[in-house]
């Protein structure tokens, strides 16, 4: 078995097993752990008008321990995301994801497929607190070096999204866009179960991530 082999099988098994992106033996605030929010968190409304398609800007104020290559395929992978994220096919996938047979996410808030799209182009992020409709995905980002298992975590006292070079080395510009957003939405709130389930495929950070990979790959 050759080196291209090995890789893809491991990066086949990492994503049929579902690894949960925030699962990290020092993490102390597993950002699952905010599922509910507390009673002095403010209720956010979401736009409930169609706010049009995209509109969107993907900003990374923080990149860390990046090479000068790693941070050029971060830049791909921004330039990538900002660009799907505004397109029509992308907000169609929204509005019509489907679970059991119903235009819904899982663990949506409850939120419309409309209304989750609205929190995406608004992005008014809520960890690690509260911003305004200001329509920017605002990344803070820093790449460390770990073993198999984690692609990526982060927990909601802390802006930072934490990339795990062990597969963002060998990810396609696609995949590092596709973990971002996930990661991002945490930010926004949305959770997911935190080991693998039937229904975690079809929470709002898994299901955009897949959508945001599924996209890039037919551009
Ligand atoms: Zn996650």
């Amino acid at each position: 078995m050759n080196k291209t082999i090995i890789i893809s099988s491991i990066l086949l098994l990492t994503a049929c097993n579902e690894i949960p992106y925030s699962t990290i033996t020092n993490n102390p605030v597993p950002i699952e752990d905010k599922s509910a929010p507390s009673p002095t968190t403010p209720p956010i409304t979401p736009p409930i008008v169609d706010l049009g398609t995209g509109g969107l800007k993907v900003v990374i104020h923080e990149s860390n321990n990046f090479s000068n290559t790693d941070l050029e395929r971060l830049e791909q992978a921004r330039v990538i995301l900002e660009n799907v994220l505004n397109t029509e096919e992308f907000k169609q996938k929204v509005l019509h994801f489907t679970y059991l047979g119903e235009e819904t996410f899982v663990q949506n808030n409850g939120y419309s497929n409309l209304e989750v799209y609205n929190l995406i182009m608004a992005g008014a992020e809520q960890y690690p607190k509260q911003t305004p409709v200001n329509h920017l995905m605002d990344l803070y980002t820093e790449l460390y070096y770990g073993s198999s298992g984690v692609i990526g975590y982060t927990n909601p006292s802390v802006p930072t999204i934490y990339m795990n070079n062990y597969y963002f080395s060998d990810y396609t510009p696609g995949e590092i866009a596709g973990n971002l957003i996930h990661e991002w939405l945490h930010k926004l709130g949305f959770d997911h179960d935190y080991n693998s389930t039937a229904r975690r495929p079809y929470t709002v950070p898994y299901a955009i991530g897949y959508i945001i990979d599924d996209l890039t790959s037919k551009l």
